[in-house]
């Protein structure tokens, strides 16, 4: 007996009412989207639940992905049958015949969704388990931990049976959020607030600063590989790579140097909120945590948001670094985050930063160069690629994605 399909269940998306039908539009492009290798499979989205035909497909790798995806509160591999006693008894049990061992007991546990089928929830568990019981020698029920638990869901169009549910992402399907853009440097930080954004619903495309030759293509190639984790939640990431080598030089020149790093990170804000602008974003997310660093006091948000009234997501604002690190690990972007490569901002970082700059100083001092010329030509050549979870990261063109 082969499992032919697996059954999704919703998460939160359950409650939402009128919504429903826009998360399940989301929720089915994402799985489609991380799944989107297996050629022969085919989803079917439904009010209630979700199903992956198999079609001959490797489940076990379609589980792996699929435990990624926002949205989803568990899965399981089924098989259908008909909505006939008998049949119901046959499959149940070469599903359990399948997972029995010497000893091993179980029992069978059943959902009736279809209430006009003709027993009830004990006549099936009853009819089932002692057929089941009679056929396999040395077998034992045990209700409360059964080694095998046999799930029968009777639903208007079928018979599902299963036997393990397993946890899904929780969290709401990735764009049924809207979009955001998220400032996602090399480091530790920012790829964490990525996933937790994500988690919430909300698409991000990624906006990465780099500085070459003061960074290299490696330095580049590590934030591109971070935009890869992140694209294994709905299949992609649109990532906008901004050439800052310019600006980042004429800053060193002109601004004094305590307050160099605040103009590096307005300049980044409001190329940022630019390419958002193009995009149809509706918010900024960066990995900014209180106090971490000197960029990180209330007083320089105050002296950076200041360019831009647009909402600057913070998830980790609250978060210890070691917090930070445990997630990071979980969604395996740690190891990726410690490698050396500089990052453009560090580069240029002075000894001495300004940990409370004062916003009417760097707004005096930004008057000192036309940056509005530089910011133009930073955003004529942006380089935009769309991240894939599969191996190579393709040119912009795959409008289909979009
Ligand atoms: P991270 O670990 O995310 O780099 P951090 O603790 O090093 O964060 P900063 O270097 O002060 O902190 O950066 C704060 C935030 O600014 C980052 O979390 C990120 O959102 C954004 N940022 C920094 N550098 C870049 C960059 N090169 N490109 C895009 N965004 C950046
Ligand atoms: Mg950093």
């Amino acid at each position: 007996m082969k499992y032919d399909r697996i059954l999704i269940r919703y998460g939160e998306l359950s409650t939402k009412g009128k919504n429903r039908n826009h998360f399940i539009t989301h929720l089915k492009r994402n799985i489609r989207g991380v799944l989107k290798e297996f050629k022969n499979i085919s989803i079917q989205g439904g009010h209630d639940r979700m199903f992956i035909l198999l079609n001959g497909e490797d489940s076990k790798q379609i589980m792996q992905e699929l435990s990624k995806v926002f949205g989803i509160q568990s899965f399981s591999l089924a098989v259908r049958t008909n909505k006939n006693i008998d049949e119901m008894k046959e499959i149940g049990l070469k599903l359990v015949q399948q997972l029995y061992h010497n000893g091993a007991t179980f029992k069978v546990s059943t959902r009736r969704g279809d209430k006009t089928f003709e027993y009830d929830t004990n006549e099936i568990n009853h009819a089932i388990g002692s057929h089941i019981l009679m056929n396999i020698e040395g077998l034992k029920v045990d209700v409360k931990k059964p080694d095998i638990n046999l799930i029968v869901d009777v639903r208007k169009d079928g018979v599902y049976l299963s036997s393990e549910i397993i946890q899904g992402a929780g969290g709401l399907p990735v764009g049924s959020s809207g979009k955001a853009m998220l400032m996602l440097s090399g480091g530790i930080d920012s790829p964490v607030a990525g996933y937790l954004t994500m988690k919430r619903g909300v698409k991000i495309e990624a906006v990465h600063f780099h500085s070459p030759p003061f960074t290299s293509e490696r330095a580049k190639q590590k934030a591109i590989d971070l935009a890869k984790k992140m694209a294994a939640y709905n299949g992609f990431v649109k990532m906008h790579i901004v050439p800052f080598t310019k600006i980042q030089e004429i800053i060193h020149k002109k601004i004094p140097e305590g307050y160099s790093m605040t103009a590096t990170r307005r300049l980044m804000l409001r190329i940022t909120d630019e390419i958002r602008r193009i995009n149809n974003g509706l918010a900024i997310v960066t990995g900014e945590s209180l106090g971490q660093v000197a960029s990180q006091t209330l007083e320089s948000m105050v002296a950076i948001n200041d360019v831009t009234t647009t909402p600057i997501l913070r998830p980790l604002i609250s978060m210890d670094k070691l917090e930070i690190i445990d997630i990071a690990q979980k969604i395996d972007t740690y190891d990726i985050s410690n490698l050396p490569y500089e990052d453009c901002c560090t580069i240029f970082t002075p000894p001495a930063p300004k940990t409370r700059p004062k916003l009417d100083k760097i707004q005096h001092y930004e008057t000192y160069v036309d940056f509005d010329s530089f910011i133009k030509e930073a955003l004529e050549n942006v380089e935009t690629i769309i991240v894939s979870t599969e191996n190579e990261s393709r040119k912009e063109g795959f409008s289909d994605l979009l």
